[in-house]
């Protein structure tokens, strides 16, 4: 059976150009870039270009690039450092709509006494500036921010908010792990102190990361070790990735266009033939959002039934409502927009890339109406081509979803 892979937001698979510039790297070209014998050498060399490859795409110098294992290792390594660094001051801001990777970390900084503002979004998942502007204080350490939302791609300011954190003195870190790759970044201009991205969702492999930090910021290191990365991240640098992800950087600056025109086009014309399967709906807001993404609810149904049929053909998507371990409880994300229960319980994301072609959508065309109908026939809120009277008013099992109560 042939694949259909439309889950790009999860991870993406590693570019075989990017494979290929890794190999040498585990086998000839194998020494410590801090050896100072020749095997060390030839590898510092690599390490530089590579490092000059992701600044390009980046628009930074490369000494404002360190390495880490993943886009999560990034957030922990920039929040931490911007407490660590200012310890008087002990409140943080956030939003409603962030990856775990940021929500459960400002969860546990609460536990140890931190003071955090959890921004709100629109229905469109638009973030709320001004809830945002009052609760700057001079009390603030950082606000962090997504700049893409990996379920629904809706895009934050964050060029504009970076530059009223500056004029506050608050530190600012965006999670740019979705946005890098699919849309233009320019931090030259940008007043942007922190930002995270991960090699794995621009075709790089899966296990290396990078964080920026602005030239001048103060830093804390979060991996405290040898001399490395300039003693902002101790441990010995994870060569062959690094290489790798230097290779997906210049393939993404080619591929920018690409991702903003092809692949959008796919996109749109995916969502539009879905939109035409009734009681559809598309989450959040459909201009200011990335090019590759969909989030989009079929009412009526489960998102994860939607899923188990889709693989069943073929077809790789993702759950926008992860029902965690049977409890219906719907995405964070989605409760945050305020998607009323029907929808938000039949809600699916689709993320393509540039591997994608028409035919796959062509064909996802013909296979999304057979799967959503079949669902339907057999939900208990659906009844003859509609909705069963009253479903509108349904609530899930879960006393505690803030959707439903
Ligand atoms: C995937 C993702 C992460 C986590 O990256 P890992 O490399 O899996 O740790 C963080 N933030 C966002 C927005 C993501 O999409």
């Amino acid at each position: 059976m042939r694949t259909i892979y439309f889950d790009n937001n999860a991870t993406t698979a590693v570019d075989p150009q990017v494979l290929e510039a890794m190999l040498p790297f585990f086998q000839g070209l194998y020494g410590n870039p801090s050896s100072i014998h020749h095997k060390g050498g030839e590898v510092g060399a690599a390490l530089r270009l590579a490092r000059q490859q992701l600044a390009d795409l980046l628009g930074c110098v490369p000494a404002e690039i360190i390495y880490t294992s993943c886009g999560t290792e990034s957030d922990n390594t920039a929040m931490w450092s911007a407490l660590r660094t200012q310890p008087d001051k002990r409140h943080l801001i956030t939003s409603r709509v962030e990856h775990s990777a940021i929500i459960n970390n400002a969860a546990f900084l609460k536990r140890l006494g931190y003071r955090v503002t959890e921004v709100g979004v629109d229905r469109e998942g638009l973030l709320d500036l001004d809830q945002l502007r009052q609760a700057l204080s001079p009390d603030t350490a950082l606000v962090s921010l997504l700049w893409a939302n990996n379920e629904t791609g809706v895009l934050f300011p964050v060029e504009e908010v970076a530059q009223l954190c500056s004029e506050k003195g608050v530190v600012f870190h965006t999670d740019a792990v979705q946005a890098v790759g699919k849309i233009p970044i320019n931090l030259k201009n940008a007043k942007i102190d922190l930002l995270s991205l991960a090699g794995h969702k621009l075709r790089a492999p899966k296990g290396i990361g990078a964080l920026y930090i602005r030239k001048g910021l103060k830093f804390s290191p979060f991996m405290i070790g040898g001399h490395q990365e300039g003693g902002r991240r101790g441990g010995t640098e994870n060569v062959p990735y690094i290489i790798g992800l230097g290779v997906a950087a210049k393939l993404a600056v080619e591929r920018l266009p690409e991702e903003n025109t092809r692949v959008k086009a796919m996109r749109d014309r995916l969502e539009a033939g879905l939109l035409k399967i009734p009681f559809t709906r598309v989450n959040g807001h459909r201009e200011y959002r990335l090019p590759n993404t969909t989030n989009i609810s079929f009412e009526y149904i489960e998102g994860e039934s939607i899923l188990f049929h889709l693989s069943h053909a073929g077809i790789c998507a993702s759950s926008g409502s992860a029902c965690t371990s049977g409890s219906l409880e719907p995405s964070h994300v989605l409760r945050a927009m305020g998607v009323p229960f029907t929808a938000a319980h039949g809600s699916i994301r689709l993320s393509l890339g540039t591997t994608n072609t028409d035919d796959e959508v062509d064909e996802a065309l013909r296979i999304f109406p057979e799967v959503v109908s079949k669902l339907r026939e057999l939900s208990p809120f659906w009844k003859d081509d509609g909705p069963v009277q009253d479903s509108d008013m349904l609530t899930c099992e879960d006393n505690n979803c803030q959707v439903c109560n």
